[in-house]
């Protein structure tokens, strides 16, 4: 939908109002297939990215990160943090916006909340890997870690992947109370657990999905049995881990941008020399996924910008004919364009 050239000064901003109405008006499981089928298109087309690992910007509390990247035609960026300490506040951990521009202007195309959109692209991510990773017939999801993703993840496992049941632990119950009310009426079978354990019973998928600037060790090597597919998002920055390191040892690990997860991914406890394969590969046949029922694969979970850029091509594609944004004058665009000086006197 690139705008006229008259028009440009006005871009349209999906608030956070909008975007809550853009997702009931489409259905949150359509939402989550056609966004994990939009990722997953532009990993096909990986080799247009520009990518970089994102700038991070750490601090006692969290982190705040911009994550940029560009096809040639678009570029995007978001703004997130990430923030273990703001539940103990009344904030969100983790809060995002982005924008997506026209490389050929540089002008913006679109502003939009990402809170709510980073929720959704996280979990059609995950989904998207666990499709082409998971063994057959994946019925049953472990769900460690029942905050603010924790919905978004298992409904989207259930809409793209099949899943049916979802086994939930938090070392907060209230967290675990939250998911099942939650989930109710979804469809899912949902199972409150009692420990990390007792989640993993007879699990095909084990999400794990947890907030503390540590190193943690949330799933032991004893906890992991053969054939499973594990998808690892909640260490996702440098001191932040979820898994013991016997696991990598065992496992297949599935990364996004390998510069990126080697600075923030679980992968930062293995040495330099440690194997991983970068997931396009598996989509573009240039690598394998899973070979067989038992061997281990594990996606290590970090966020990467080509995936809110999905994200947000995907939201602004669908805005056209409807009413889920607001127009706004972000841009000063004079008619006669060294004029700008012109511009400010004549708004006097
Ligand atoms: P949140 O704070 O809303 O929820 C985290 C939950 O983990 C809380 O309910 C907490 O009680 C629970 N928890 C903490 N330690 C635990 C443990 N040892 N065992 C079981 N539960 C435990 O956070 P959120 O928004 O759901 O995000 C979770 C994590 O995912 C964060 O670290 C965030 O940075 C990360 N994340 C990653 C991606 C990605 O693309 N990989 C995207 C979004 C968020």
């Amino acid at each position: 939908m690139p705008p006229a050239p008259s028009q440009l000064a006005y871009i349209p901003f999906v608030s956070v109002e909008n975007m809550m109405r853009f997702i009931h008006h489409f259905g949150v499981e359509q939402v989550l297939i056609e966004l994990t089928d939009a990722i997953e298109a532009d990993y096909r087309r990986w080799d247009v990215f520009e990518k970089i690992p994102r700038l991070a910007s750490h601090s006692r509390d969290g982190v705040i990160e911009l994550m940029p990247t560009s096809d040639g035609e678009a570029f995007s960026f978001k703004y997130v943090n990430g923030h273990p300490s703001n539940m103990a506040k009344g904030f969100q951990t983790v809060a995002a916006f982005g924008l997506l521009a026209r490389v050929d202007t540089g002008y913006p195309l679109m502003l939009a909340e990402m809170t709510l959109l980073t929720a959704f692209r996280t979990a059609a991510t995950s989904a998207m890997v666990a499709r082409h990773l998971a063994p057959r017939e994946a019925g049953v999801m472990a769900m460690i870690g029942n905050g603010a993703q924790a919905e978004f993840q298992a409904l989207a496992m259930k809409a793209v992947v099949g899943v049916k049941e979802v086994r939930l632990y938090d070392i907060d119950a209230k967290a675990t109370e939250k998911t099942v009310r939650n989930l109710q009426g979804s469809g899912l079978r949902v199972v409150s657990c009692s420990s990390a354990q007792d989640a993993i019973e007879g699990a095909h998928i084990i999400t794990t999905c947890t907030a503390d600037k540590a190193y943690g060790t949330i799933l032991t090597d004893n906890m992991v049995g053969s054939g499973i597919h594990i998808n690892a998002i909640g260490g996702d920055c440098p001191g932040k881990t979820e898994l013991h390191r016997d696991i990598l040892s065992r496992a297949d690990t599935f990364v996004e941008f390998e510069p990126q997860t080697r600075i923030e991914g679980e992968i930062q406890q293995m040495d330099p020399s440690y194997q991983v394969t970068e997931f396009w590969r598996v989509l573009t046949g240039e690598a394998e996924g899973r070979r067989d029922a038992r061997q281990i694969t594990l996606f290590d979970s970090v966020g990467f910008a080509t995936e809110d850029f999905s994200a947000l091509r995907y939201i602004h594609s669908k805005l056209q004919g409807t009413d889920f944004f607001q127009q706004i004058d972000i841009l000063a665009d004079p008619d006669e364009p060294r004029d700008l000086f012109g511009m400010l006197q004549r708004a006097a």
